[in-house]
């Protein structure tokens, strides 16, 4: 049985034609997957808010052992059978458009502003009462749970409403109610808490929803039963691919119970996924490594760096503390690590050793650029929306221009001030570079020369009096062009895209192709500063240095990311952990 739900609006639905959970007994053993996409979508943001202090709880039994005592009651079964109409979706509209219900009419505020959460737990009568005054149009449980979701209401609130909600329903608790009371438990850390809803559904639910579980993972990571969130990610990974998160989660179950082993065992798997861990996995192994004297493990962590390397990823401001806390903690090391920046010479401020230049060396310029013209040729899947014909056509018109010193992705351009039409920002563009007496290239699509509001015909031929243009066909991706046609004007040819060819750079073969391409991207690719009027256009500055992690043996430089620093796509760190290995004094 499977049910596909996409979102809030869906929740009553979910009331109304899922199995509900039963607390008690007499839990069938069905088999249940639910996709609750809310749950998933919103985790990344509940889970970033700091939690408050962990109120205390009491155990689900009391809820249970609530419900019960309060199941027979015949009010409340009316209201239950009642309910779903109600709340039905439009059927809130249609009443007020008959115009029968005054009530409907006097509420010019948006219904969702009627619920004042409690914070702190309600008994039945007050409950009732509060949902008396609901005049939303969703089940009034579902906007409460939902609310006091968003607002990390403590667990004992939540509780007592789901204690009520059994009381009216036979014991029986939505999923949705279940798997939101869960988040809160997980949210504050209420790990008995967590055990307790997490033995519920394994009674009730033969598998679950990749919400449930990752939120199950998180909780149970912190008990001495994290050995079962493995099992969960076993379980997930039957029905779909887990995310980093949850990987991520039980790496740190692992490490937090002195599992070394399985921790980086399940990090070799998250790589064998190609998914890129969560920089927050990464540090838990540096913080776990501290003091420890194990070769094996030391030479891991330096894996971990050259991993940063390859991929072109910073560690952020906490991240770098832990690495530099390792670096000084390893026994009989000697290294010692200092915060710093690196000058326009390209030397460093604290030990004035040079950074590795952005430049690449012929040989490698060399390299890069036969493997990507071969790629581009050869047209392997990544290039399927270009047809061989039409690079033809490109590969001759390039051999009848002289080398192009610009590149330019003229969509790209030309969208890149909203305000402007998008001609006029491109002929912006092409007009100043050209004053510059540079050769520029222009890459379009054909519609571009198609008159419409945003392409005008005199502009556009300004643009090509000015600039050597190719319009490919309106289906065709631009990267490839913008690529054969830089790399094969030779190295001191410039490309201006905001697309930063992340797909292309998938597709290469191995790491070092990648990150050459990755280098080559840095000290090649112009960005056009934000704010730019259509007076002066500015570039920004390309740095004479290479903007990675990077080694010598004896040193480290590694760039990290501030944390009250917001740094967009196309920028790098500014900010640096230099690492020097004292040289051992004479005997
Ligand atoms: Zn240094």
């Amino acid at each position: 049985m499977t049910f596909y739900l996409s979102g809030f609006r869906n929740f009553p639905k979910l009331w109304k034609s899922n199995p509900y959970f039963e607390l008690g007994p007499a839990a069938s053993s069905a088999s249940f997957f639910l996709t609750v996409h809310c749950v998933t979508g919103n985790q990344q943001r509940w889970f970033s808010v700091k939690p408050t202090t962990p109120p205390n709880s009491k155990t689900l039994n009391l809820l249970v052992a609530k419900a019960r005592t309060h199941k027979k009651r015949n009010d409340s079964n009316k209201q239950v059978s009642s309910d779903p109409h109600y709340f039905a979706a439009g059927a809130a509209k249609k009443r007020s458009h008959l115009g029968g219900n005054p009530q409907n009419q006097d509420h010019a505020l948006p219904v969702r502003s009627t619920v004042q959460l409690p914070t702190k737990p309600l008994n039945s009568e007050e409950w009732d009462k509060l949902k008396e005054d609901f005049k939303g149009k969703v089940s009034f449980e579902d906007f409460v749970i939902s609310q006091m979701a968003r607002s990390c209401s403590s667990v004992d609130v939540a509780k007592s409403l789901l204690a009520w909600v059994a009381a009216k329903h036979h014991g029986i608790v939505g999923y949705n109610l279940l798997v939101k009371y869960l988040y809160l438990c997980v949210f504050h850390k209420q790990t008995s808490e967590v055990i307790d809803v997490y033995e519920i559904m394994k009674a009730k639910y033969k598998s679950l929803e990749s919400g449930a579980y990752t939120l199950l993972i998180r909780g149970l990571i912190h008990s001495d039963r994290w050995r079962e969130a493995l099992l969960l990610l076993e379980d997930i990974k039957k029905v779909m691919d887990p995310s980093k998160k949850n990987y991520g989660d039980c790496i740190q179950g692992a490490l937090l119970h002195q599992d070394v082993d399985v921790a980086w065992s399940l990090y070799q798997e998250l790589l064998g996924r190609n998914l890129v861990p969560l920089l927050e996995t990464l540090k838990a192994f540096f913080d776990y490594g501290k003091g420890i004297n194990d070769d094996h493990y030391s030479n891991k962590l330096l894996d971990v760096l050259l991993y940063l390397r390859n991929n072109q990823l910073y560690p952020g401001e906490s991240f770098a503390h832990s690495i530099k806390t390792w670096f000084e903690s390893i026994p009989g090391r000697q290294w010692k690590g200092q915060f710093t920046t690196i000058q326009k010479s390209g030397q460093c401020s604290s030990c004035g050793r040079t950074i590795e230049s952005i430049q690449l060396s012929p040989e490698e310029y060399e390299f890069l650029k036969e493997k990507i013209m071969r790629d581009v040729i050869d047209g392997g899947d990544q290039y399927k929306k270009t047809t061989p014909q039409e690079l033809k056509r490109f590969e001759s018109f390039v051999n009848t221009c002289p080398p192009f010193d610009i590149v330019i992705d003229g969509l790209n351009v030309a969208k890149m001030f909203p305000k402007g039409r998008e001609s006029q920002n491109l002929l912006g563009v092409v007009s100043q570079l050209a004053q510059q007496n540079l050769q520029l290239l222009v890459l379009g699509r054909k519609h571009m020369l198609r008159p419409s509001s945003q392409w005008k015909k005199d502009e556009m031929e300004q643009v090509q009096k000015q600039a050597h243009c190719f319009f490919t066909d309106n289906i065709s991706e631009d990267d490839p062009f913008l690529l054969y046609a830089t790399l094969n004007s030779g190295n001191h040819c410039k490309f201006i895209t905001k697309d930063l060819l992340r797909d292309h750079k998938a597709c290469l073969p191995d790491a070092r192709t990648q990150r050459l391409f990755f280098k080559w991207q840095q000290g090649h690719q112009l960005a056009i500063m934000k704010g730019f009027q259509k007076s002066k256009l500015t570039f920004q500055h390309i740095l004479s240095y290479d903007t990675v992690v990077q080694t010598t043996g004896d040193s480290w430089h590694i760039p990290y990311d501030e944390d009250l620093v917001q740094r967009s796509s196309c920028e790098v760190p500014t900010k640096w952990l230099c690492l020097q290995r004292k040289t051992q004094a004479p005997c």
